[in-house]
C-alpha cells in the first residue's frame, strides 16, 4: 500500500467511514476478499444507481448489476450477442456476425447468424477460414467441391451440421416452405462473412478475353454477368435433391461426408438435469478443426464445474435463460447472464459452470477450435485424488469427499 492510500484509509477510519461502508459480513465463507465485495457489504444507499441507465437493458443483466460476493478481479468481457449485431439484409435473406473485431476475447472463432428464405442463395464462394455450421431452423441445400474434384450436394435440416475445410468452394440455398436459419462458425476469430471470395467478383474483375481463353468460349458469352457481387440473392427453388446430385459432373463424393446429424446422435451425458450431445472429428470425421456440443440444462439444474484443457469455448445460446461464472488465475471470477441469441466465451483452461436461471430448458451450443473435445470435471479430479490429500487442502471430512460424484455427470444434480 502506498503512502497516499494508507493516509486516505487512516483518514477514513478516523471519521468512521470504513465502518459505515461495510455494514454486512466481513470477509469469510462465501465472501472471501478483502476489502469485502458485493452488495451484502454495502449500504442500500451505496448500492443505489441514480445515474443514467436503460432499465429494459440493465434488467437483462442482474449478475452485472449485482454480482455475487464471490466475484473478484477484472476479466475481459465474455458476453456478446447477435441481438445487437447489425443485420445485412438483401433480397433472399440476411446475415449478421460477431467477429474478434466486435468481441475481442473471441480469438479462436467468429460467428455468423444467417437466414435464407425459400430459394434464397448465399452466393458460390470460398474463404481463408474453415466453415462449420449448425442448422437452427428449416432446410438448406449445400454444394461443395474439394481439392480432389470430389463434389457434394446435400440437404440439411434443423439439428444438422456441415463443415467446409479452409478454401473449399461452396454455396447455400434455402428450401421451401419456410427457408432456413443457421449458425456459421469460422475457425479464425478474424474471418468475416462480408470478406469472402465470390464467384461474381472474380468474373467481373477478369478481362473478357481472358475469360474467353479460360473457358474456351467466345468473350461475348460473359456480356450479361453481374458487375456487382450477389452475396445473397433471391433464386429459384431447386428441384429434387437426386436430380441435382445426378447433374454434377463429379469425380466421386468426398472421402468424408461434409454433413452430420448432431441432433440424432446418442447423448454422451444424459440424466434428470439435462443432456449433452457431441460432434468432433472422431464422429464427424470431416470436421478436423471444430468440435461442438449441444447442451440442454433443465430448470434449476447446472452444467457442472469444469474446464477444457485444449481449446477456448465459444457459446451460442439458443433457448432459455442462463448464468455463467468464469474463473481464472489472479484470482478472477466473473458472472454474466445469457438469453437466446447471446454469445459467451471461455478461455482455454478457465474454470466455468452454467446454471439455468429460467423456467424452460436452457439450450446452448458450445463450439471449440480443436479436432477432439476434451473436458476436465472438478468433481472427478477431487474424487480421483487420494482423499487424505484432498482433505488437507479443503478441510472436508474424507467420508464426505467420498460422496462427491465419481462419474463426470456433466449435469447436476445427477
Ligand atoms: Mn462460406
Ligand atoms: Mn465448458
Amino acid at each position: 500500500m502506498d503512502a497516499f492510500s494508507r493516509r486516505s484509509l487512516l483518514a477514513l477510519a478516523a471519521t468512521g467511514s470504513i465502518a459505515a461502508a461495510t455494514p454486512g459480513r466481513a470477509a469469510g465463507f462465501g465472501n472471501p476478499d478483502r476489502p469485502p465485495q458485493g452488495a451484502i457489504n454495502a449500504s442500500p444507499e451505496a448500492v443505489r444507481d441514480p445515474g443514467p441507465q436503460s432499465p429494459p437493458l440493465a434488467g437483462q443483466f442482474p449478475s452485472a448489476q449485482n454480482p455475487p460476493a464471490t466475484d473478484v478481479g477484472d476479466m475481459q468481457t465474455f458476453w456478446s450477442s447477435f441481438n445487437t449485431a447489425h443485420r445485412r439484409i438483401q433480397a433472399g435473406g440476411w446475415a449478421r456476425q460477431v467477429t474478434q473485431a466486435d468481441f475481442p476475447i473471441s480469438t479462436a472463432v467468429s460467428g455468423v447468424n444467417m437466414r435464407l428464405d425459400a430459394g434464397g442463395v448465399r452466393e458460390m464462394h470460398w474463404h481463408l477460414a474453415a466453415e462449420w455450421a449448425y442448422m437452427t431452423n428449416g432446410r438448406c441445400r449445400i454444394t461443395y467441391l474439394d481439392a480432389e474434384g470430389h463434389a457434394s450436394v446435400q440437404d440439411v435440416a434443423k439439428g444438422d451440421l456441415w463443415y467446409f475445410p479452409a478454401g473449399m468452394p461452396h454455396s447455400l440455398q434455402g428450401l421451401g416452405p419456410e427457408g432456413c436459419e443457421f449458425l456459421i462458425v469460422f475457425d479464425d476469430g478474424s474471418q468475416s462473412e462480408f470478406g469472402t471470395l465470390l464467384v461474381t467478383d472474380w468474373l467481373a474483375h477478369t478481362p473478357p478475353e481472358d475469360l474467353a481463353l479460360n473457358f474456351g468460349v467466345p468473350a461475348d458469352t460473359f456480356r450479361s454477368i453481374p458487375l456487382d457481387d450477389l452475396w445473397i440473392f433471391q433464386g429459384r427453388e431447386p428441384g429434387p435433391l437426386a436430380e441435382d446430385q445426378a447433374r454434377i459432373a463429379a469425380a466421386g463424393a468426398p472421402a468424408e461426408p461434409v454433413t452430420f446429424s448432431l441432433a440424432t446422435t446418442t447423448p454422451v451425458r444424459e440424466n434428470r438435469s439435462g443432456r449433452l450431445q457431441m460432434a468432433d472429428s472422431r464422429t464427424f470425421k470431416a470436421s478436423k478443426t471444430i468440435a461442438a456440443a449441444i447442451e440442454v440444462i433443465r430448470p434449476g439444474a447446472m452444467r457442472e464445474m469444469h474446464w477444457h484443457p485444449n481449446a477456448d469455448e465459444w457459446q451460442y445460446y439458443i433457448q432459455g435463460e442462463g448464468r455463467m461464472t468464469v474463473f481464472g488465475a489472479g484470482p478472477r471470477a466473473q458472472t454474466a447472464d445469457f438469453r437466446a441469441g447471446d454469445l459467451g466465451y471461455v478461455k482455454k483452461s478457465n474454470g466455468h459452470y452454467v446454471k439455468n436461471t429460467g423456467t424452460t430448458d436452457l439450450i446452448f451450443l458450445a463450439v471449440f477450435r480443436t479436432a477432439e473435445y476434451q473436458e476436465i470435471s472438478l468433481s472427478d479430479w477431487l474424487a480421483r485424488t487420494p482423499p487424505a490429500l484432498v482433505a488437507q487442502h479443503l478441510n472436508i471430512d474424507p467420508a464426505v469427499l467420498a460422496r462427491f460424484p465419481h462419474n463426470r455427470p456433466g449435469l447436476v444434480p445427477a
